[in-house]
């Protein structure tokens, strides 16, 4: 077979480890994953009540259209529903923009490091990643301008950034859309949007009366804690949607899915309480840093990147094999760093305490 030459090398997705794996692997019982951004709460009760009561007529396809899904949606969002498209995750909606607008010959631009996905499908649909690096956490949205020329058919910005958690203020990211060309498509990947508590973040829906060339994602897998059901959106302009709907595979998101969606949707209060918690987890890190002399980046979302100054690898190792799974930098362009995911108190806790020990390790052996 002659497989597309640019899938040949190219690594498929590397998962954060899962619990069952590593207590296998290290013979451990309990284990803590910090590693996928997931949400430490779970999900709201109304939503396992939800999908409790909709375990049946499995053998029927799902709504293509989303129906329900999409009118809460549009009702909680206040756009309308001629505006939203919906993925099997936020990575399908990234998948559909590129295949819909990327080719051989073109070219795409984003941040360094970020979101994995934006290049892993850039390569496979053959068009040129155009990798600008972040400065100190930030997109570097100048240099982002400057790379964009008439080939350019993508710009994907995501803030906060997955792995910085360094967010863009709205002035910027106003400033920069007015000079991205209109017929350049912008995806803004909000997957943290709940998350976010500083006053200068914009809620770029509503940009979108300004900017016909802005996609605004989110997903259910974060502070919604529905992950494994796989519900992702993106918000647009009606004209861009439409361009999009062919692209999209017709039952991409199954019907628990769609049900748990419109539960989840529907508890607001749950995320508020989830948001604050996070904040309180943030503060609990942000100190331990402190006291540590550990640089890290204030984080918008519910993760935070701390360096350590040591390998990656060797903190995420010591971490697992003392019961927390936390994601290594250097696989996410900070060799000496890594990303945890903010848990619970306890777990927060437990996680700075195995750092602490593995710190007072290292500082033995340089004595
Ligand atoms: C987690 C994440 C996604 C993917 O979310 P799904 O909806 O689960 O596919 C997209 N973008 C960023 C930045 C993320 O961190």
């Amino acid at each position: 077979m002659q497989w597309k030459e640019q899938i040949l090398d190219l690594p498929p997705y590397q998962p954060g480890k899962s619990t069952d794996a590593v207590k296998r692997e290290y013979g451990l019982d309990n284990i803590v994953k910090l590693a996928s951004n997931e949400n430490p709460y779970g999900c709201s009760k109304k939503v396992v009540e939800a999908l409790q009561k909709s375990v049946q007529a499995l053998e029927i396809y799902p709504d293509g259209h989303a129906t329900y899904l999409r009118a809460a949606m549009a009702k909680h969002l206040r756009v309308n529903e001629n505006q939203l498209i919906f993925g099997n995750g936020s990575d399908n909606i990234i998948q559909i923009i590129s295949r819909s607008l990327l080719t051989p010959g073109t070219n795409t631009v984003m941040a360094t490091p970020s979101f994995s996905q934006y290049k892993h499908n850039a390569v496979i649909e053959g068009a040129e990643s155009r990798e600008i690096p972040l400065v100190n956490g930030e997109h570097d949205l100048d240099n982002m301008l400057k790379a964009i020329d008439s080939q350019t058919k993508v710009v994907w910005v995501c803030t906060p950034n997955n792995p910085s958690g360094v967010y863009i203020p709205g002035n910027r990211l106003v400033s920069f859309i007015e000079q991205v060309p209109e017929n350049v498509l912008v995806v803004l990947d909000e997957a943290y949007f709940e998350y976010v508590t500083a006053d200068d973040y914009i809620n770029s829906i509503t940009l979108l009366d300004k900017f016909k060339n802005l996609i605004v994602l989110r997903t259910f897998s974060k502070i919604y804690g529905l992950a494994s059901l796989r519900v992702g959106y993106g918000v647009a302009n009606p004209e861009v949607i439409s361009a999009l709907e062919p692209v999209r595979e017709p039952f991409n998101v199954n019907t628990l899915a769609q049900i748990a969606a419109v539960s989840a949707i529907e508890d607001q209060e749950f995320i508020e309480e989830c948001k604050q918690k996070n904040q309180a987890g943030l503060e609990q890190f942000y100190q331990f840093c402190q006291e540590q002399g550990l640089n890290y980046f204030p984080s918008q979302g519910n993760f935070i990147l701390i360096d350590f100054n040591l390998d990656g690898n060797e903190v995420f190792q010591y971490l697992m094999e003392h019961g927390y799974i936390v994601r290594s930098g250097k696989a996410l362009g900070f060799p000496t760093a890594v990303r945890v995911t903010v848990g619970s108190k306890e777990q927060n806790e437990g996680v700075m305490a195995e750092m602490k020990k593995l710190l007072e390790l290292k500082s033995q052996q340089v004595r």
